[in-house]
């Protein structure tokens, strides 16, 4: 494709290194230029309107132009545009966030830490659980467990906890004290006849015998996301988190939730944590966060996790991590503007209300001829997608569904032959019809040329 020399098009092909993309692929083809979003939609430089299926990346649950968090980063802007929290230093937004989260956390926290995205979030995860085997003098136990097809971020820290190969090869990761354990997908992962009960106990067992073999005494933490999104939007079978949470507690192994995407109402519930029994330890929060807006992550730690830190920053003298813009208070002030939004508008309970709806269209899909498996929990689902023509090509399938969608005004995910879902939270039932509406019509678009023989 030829675009005007000084198109947005044009001038992106020649100027930026992009994120998750073919970059190959997009100098032959471009990118798609988004201008500006309203509510559950957004529009491209030809005026052209799409559902954002994705909320972004899993992100914009207040929706697209909300007013209430451009004026919260105007005030705040002109107040106030940066200050750190380094050094004894402090300010309001940063404090009203930090207490705000630590009375919405669904079990005790102690502090709330600031940075800027999931992945620095993880990271700094990473490096808290070190620290604090150091301060209670087990140096050996440094060991972080996360899972098959987990996604925790791409730092270098981060990109190791998470379990998909795109993010390990050609970057010599992951690094050393990372393991990865079962996935618990049960359609793919269990044995004929194995119950999704059967199954996660087996994941459990699988959890043990790694920690068994690695010595229980060199392991410090699990990492789990509540449920699993990039990985393909994996929900757990029942009794999953139960089962490893026993096993977590016998060998005293600290429990890191992941709730970047789960958190805020994603799954029905204000916290994955909460709709799962899931009491961690740790837990990371973005995205929803500030409907990202903004970018701000946070890590909630709780008593056991804070106490012999702050010690050890005593020893030392200082606890020698930070980020410039953490606790940043432009982004802090749009994040409690965007959780007021949230309780205010019961975004939650829309979730939890709207979710028969949008899990009932999302199953209707699983009768399709293209469709293998519907699988998802509130607003957040995926259709994974098969044909046997296909079958040496993973992903093949589902870029093609994405472009038929994209085409008829959809904006949506494929993670290799995973359709995802995971609309703004704002999203009515007319417009939750309307995007199944759409997928289906792709879906069935797709599936005419295959059987037209233009599967190629
Ligand atoms: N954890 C989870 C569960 C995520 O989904 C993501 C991002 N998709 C991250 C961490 C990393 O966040 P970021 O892209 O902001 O670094």
């Amino acid at each position: 494709m030829s675009y005007q020399p000084n198109s947005t098009e044009a001038r992106d092909i020649a100027y930026q290194l992009h994120s998750y993309t073919n970059a190959r692929k997009l100098e032959a083809e471009g990118s798609l230029v988004i201008e500006r979003g309203e509510g559950i939609y957004v529009f491209d430089n030809n005026g052209k309107r799409y559902i954002e299926g994705m909320a972004g990346l899993w992100s914009v649950a207040v929706g697209f132009g909300e007013k209430r968090l451009i004026e919260a980063a105007t005030r705040q802007m002109a107040k106030l545009p940066y200050y750190h929290t380094f050094t004894q230093k402090t300010h309001g937004p940063s404090v009203d966030l930090a207490e705000k989260l630590i009375a919405m956390a669904p079990v005790p926290m102690s502090k709330a830490y600031f940075t800027s995205s999931g992945s620095e979030a993880n990271d700094t995860v990473v490096k808290l659980v070190r620290y604090r085997s150091n301060a209670l003098g087990q140096p050996e136990k440094k060991k972080i467990i996360s899972r098959f097809k987990g996604y925790h971020g791409v730092t270098l820290a981060s990109a190791s906890l998470t379990g998909l190969p795109n993010n390990h090869r050609s970057f010599d990761l992951p690094m050393p004290g990372i393991l990865h354990t079962t996935c618990p997908h049960h359609r793919a992962g269990a044995v004929p006849g194995e119950s999704e009960l059967e199954f996660s106990k087996r994941c459990a067992k699988d959890l043990e015998d790694l920690i068994l073999s690695e010595g229980p005494e060199t392991i410090a933490a699990f990492i789990g996301e509540p449920v699993m999104g990039a990985g393909g939007v994996i929900v757990p079978p029942t009794g999953y988190w139960q089962a490893i949470q026993a096993v977590l507690k016998k060998y005293d192994i600290l429990l890191i939730a992941d709730e970047v995407i789960c958190g805020f109402g994603r799954t029905g519930e204000m916290f994955g944590s909460t709709k799962y029994g899931i009491e961690p330890d740790i837990m990371t929060l973005s995205k929803q966060l500030s409907s990202s807006y903004l970018p701000i992550s946070a890590v909630l730690i709780n008593d056991r996790v804070y106490q012999p830190i702050a010690e050890e920053s005593a020893n030392i003298g200082t606890f020698g991590h930070g980020y410039t813009a953490s606790g940043h208070p432009v982004a802090a002030a749009v994040a409690l503007e965007n959780l007021a939004i949230i309780e205010e508008r019961d975004l939650v309970g829309n979730a939890h209300r709207l979710s028969p709806r949008f899990l009932a269209r999302l199953r209707a899909l699983e009768a399709h001829p293209l469709a293998v498996e519907a699988r998802g929990v509130g607003l957040i689902g995926a259709l994974e997608v098969y044909h046997a023509a296909f079958a040496d090509e993973p992903g093949v399938l589902g870029a093609m569904i994405n472009r038929a969608m994209h085409e008829r005004g959809l904006i949506g995910r494929n993670m290799g032959d995973a359709m995802a879902f995971c609309p703004p939270l704002v999203i009515t039932q007319a417009q939750i019809d309307e995007m199944f509406d759409i997928a289906e019509a792709s879906l069935d678009a797709v599936h005419q040329v295959i059987d037209k023989g233009g599967a190629g």
